[in-house]
């Protein structure tokens, strides 16, 4: 039966062909992806099973399918985007082949429901081998089109048997989704496993590109990112993006690239600006780039195989040249901008020499104001970024927990899944899988004494369940080579809320001086001296600290390293002493101690889920803290007041509405966290410690506040407009006026 067997050749050939289009199903997804932004889709939800390989759902709000092409669109060579061959060359929209769908349903079971604005109702068609399986039936549906595939590769043994592992294959779908969702800002995205309420990827319609890379790429990103734009009329290009500033590093590059709007891959232009970036970040260290490049259509061979991602066009060499130079003037300008060596005129100071370099890009510090001109006495001579020598030495002892329990503390495998969520409150979606490595370079981390803990920041690791999956990653060659950050997304209307609240309130002006100030000296435990242009500020160390860790925890929510304590400390014990303290304002009134303490026991018990997974507090099943949330490098909180903070963990939090809940439970870890008088007391007190410690004590908390926390505040801190008139950050000397003091002596 020679028909039957040509038949059976046609199928074959299709599937063959099928499976070169769609190798795994995050090709599929992207597919999908780009016929909903042909359609003009606002909103695209992608749901899946077993990474795809058992369930795609794609759905949009586009402008639908009309029925009469509903027995065709699974056609090979069926497109509503194509008539003639001329067309090719002014081709706009993603799709233009008609070969995705086809071959999608050539390799697994393809069911569309679709309505367009006119139609009175949806309809549904299910497809095989490209074919239609019966006509389309009328259905319920709103505006838009849905398509699921399933048990992709059913009929193709060896492509199901090469793709087995269902975590790898979604972590390649969350990687293009998120980056289709970065470069098309104002269409919001959501990606998540089925049958979990909570996304893993999710931006909004509303929120710009910065916004979208830091809900997917972090803060560490997003507040070091420098805009890039620029074009050429003869090369007939543009190009516009965001890339960070020599600030930021990564061990392995991040490169985000979209040519006419099509997530691709260019070796030649990665390294081209690779080497750019090689004169300004760490050696073996890289960048994070965003570009979307748009070039004249008929300079791009558009007619690629799907699976070719990586692109070439006319003119390369020339435009390569030409983002290259462009970039390079953009790095040049964000760092020289930071730098200022000006005269100082702090008391002491050598007055003589003018030691004033005044670069070319130099206009955000020193030449503020009407004019260029800097007058001598406007000149500082200091350079906020200059390391002293002493931020290496980081003292043996640690900082912080001198004569308290020892803390040692270790990599954690991140939040586990699915916790328990805070009782009563409602809540909405958070990612539990999307975790990021960003590494923040900043760290400089001498051999550490042994006391000191040795801590890994939260965003270094990686899942435990992830780590084979990453390093398979670095060996493969895919449709996009960078790796993809892995950072739990949070999108709970709480914290999102509470973020919103901390930036609403930042003070500029405060920031810049933040940021740009050099440190003084300590003059206590709680307050410390910085200069900023030519202007003496005292600060309060505990409430800035305060500030800080309360941001980090709200910024960071959920993406928590782990000090975890040596010995477990047990709540009861912890209450105990508590309420033995005169400060907890306990009478008798409230009942025996025992009695409370218990309490405090069970109540902290039924939150340890949440606790965990939210704030990395770790409670075991004996009701003993084991673990601590790592908030920033190199800082254990003062554990003196650890009985104090379980104590008001458990009464003084707000249990039962979320965005109060979260808020509070942070301001407590905050307030624990911050550095303290109390703390330094005991610690200069004889008894507590032999005074050759002691000393090295009061060496140990000054480096902290220098090297740690001044630090964080130069870029992690925005610090709220109330600091400014509360006393917390006070001016206390504009140096040119003293100088017409000393000037009259
Ligand atoms: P192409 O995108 O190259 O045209 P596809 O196989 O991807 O080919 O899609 C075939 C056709 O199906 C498209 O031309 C379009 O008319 C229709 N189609 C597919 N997905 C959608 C969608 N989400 N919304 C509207 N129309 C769609
Ligand atoms: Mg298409």
């Amino acid at each position: 039966m020679a028909g039957v067997i040509r038949r059976l050749d046609e199928a074959v050939v299709n599937r063959i062909a099928a499976g070169e289009v769609i190798q795994r199903p995050a090709n599929a997804i992207k597919e999908m992806i780009e016929n909903c932004l042909d359609a003009k889709s606002t909103s695209i939800q992608v749901v899946v099973k077993e990474g795809g390989l058992k369930f795609i759902q794609v759905q949009d709000n586009g402008c639908g399918i009309r029925k009469e092409d509903l027995d065709i669109v699974c056609e090979r060579f069926t497109t509503s985007k194509l008539q003639k061959f001329e067309d090719l060359a002014s081709i706009s929209t993603y799709g233009f082949r008609g070969e995705a769908l086809a071959s999608i349903s050539h390799v697994a079971h393809v069911t569309v429901t679709t309505k367009t604005a006119d139609a009175k109702c949806a309809f549904r068609a299910t497809y095989s081998d490209g074919k239609i399986k019966a006509p389309p039936k009328p259905c319920a549906g709103n505006q838009g089109t849905h398509i699921t595939v399933e048990d992709l590769f059913y009929n193709v043994n060896t492509r199901r048997k090469a793709l087995k592992n269902p975590n790898e294959e979604y972590a390649k779908i969350l990687e293009v989704v998120s980056r289709y969702a970065i470069h098309n800002s104002g269409i919001s995205f959501s990606v998540k496993k089925q049958g979990d309420t909570v996304s893993d990827v999710r931006t909004l319609s509303n929120a710009s590109t910065v916004d979208n890379i830091r809900a997917i790429f972090g803060n560490a990103v997003s507040r070091e990112l420098i805009e890039v734009g620029c074009e050429d009329a003869n090369l007939a290009f543009k190009m516009k993006g965001y890339i960070t500033n020599a600030n930021y590093s990564v061990k392995k590059c991040i490169f985000l690239l979209f040519i006419n709007h099509r997530l691709v891959e260019s070796a030649a232009m990665r390294k081209a600006i690779e080497t750019v970036y090689a004169a300004y970040l760490p050696k073996s260290t890289h960048p994070f780039l965003y570009l979307s490049l748009e070039i004249a259509p008929q300079n791009v061979d558009v007619n690629v195989h799907p699976t070719k991602h990586e692109v070439h066009f006319l003119h390369e060499d020339s435009i390569l040249e030409r983002v290259q130079q462009h970039i390079e003037s953009k790095l040049l300008g964000s760092n020289s901008s930071r730098m200022y060596f000006t005269q100082t005129l702090l008391p002491g100071a050598d007055c003589s020499s003018n030691e004033v370099v005044k670069s070319a890009a130099n206009s955000s510090v020193v030449t503020k104001g009407s004019s260029d001109k800097v007058y001598a006495h406007q000149m500082v001579r200091t350079d906020s970024r200059e390391q002293k020598l002493d931020a290496f030495l980081q003292p043996v002892n640690n900082p912080l927990s001198a004569g308290t329990t020892e803390v040692t503390a270790e990599v954690d495998a991140g939040p586990p899944k699915g916790a328990e969520r805070p009782q009563d409150a409602e809540m909405e979606e958070v990612s539990d899988l999307v975790e990021m490595v960003d590494v923040q370079e900043d760290a400089v981390q001498p051999d550490s004494g042994h006391l000191f803990p040795e801590t890994v920041p939260s965003r270094k690791r990686p899942r435990e369940d992830m780590d084979v999956e990453l390093e398979k990653d670095d060996t493969r060659q895919d449709m996009t080579a960078a790796c993809t950050p892995r950072r739990r997304i949070i999108n709970l209307t709480s914290v999102l809320t509470l973020q919103e609240e901390i930036s609403s309130q930042a003070h500029a002006k405060l920031q810049e001086m933040l940021h740009e100030h050099s440190f003084v000296g300590c003059v206590s435990p709680q307050w410390a001296l910085a200069q900023y242009q030519t202007k003496l500020y005292l600060l309060n160390t505990t409430k800035l600290s305060q500030e800080l860790f309360y941001q980090i925890l709200i910024y960071d929510f959920a993406n928590f390293g782990v000090l975890r304590l040596s010995e477990p400390a047990p709540l009861y014990e912890l209450s105990m002493l508590a309420l033995e303290d005169p400060e907890s304002g306990w009478t008798e009134e409230d009942g025996p101690k025992e009695g409370l303490a218990e309490y405090i026991v069970e109540f902290l018990k039924k939150k340890t889920e949440m606790l965990k997974d939210y704030f990395s507090l770790e409670i075991d099943e004996e009701g003993n803290l084991t673990g601590l949330p790592l908030l920033i490098d190199n800082y254990v909180p003062p554990l003196e007041g650890l009985p104090m903070f379980i104590l008001r963990l458990a009464t003084e939090v707000n249990w039962d509405e979320e965005k109060e809940c979260f808020e509070s439970l942070s301001k407590e870890l905050a307030m624990f966290y911050s550095i303290r008088k109390q703390y330094i007391i005991e610690e200069t007190n004889p008894t507590n410690s032999q005074s050759e410690e002691s000393e090295s004590g009061s060496t140990t908390w000054k480096w902290a506040v220098e090297h740690v926390l001044y630090k964080a505040f130069r870029t992690h801190l925005l610090p709220p407009k109330h600091f400014a008139e509360d006393g917390n950050i006070l001016q206390l000397a504009n140096l040119p006026d003293l100088y017409k003091v000393f000037e009259r002596c």
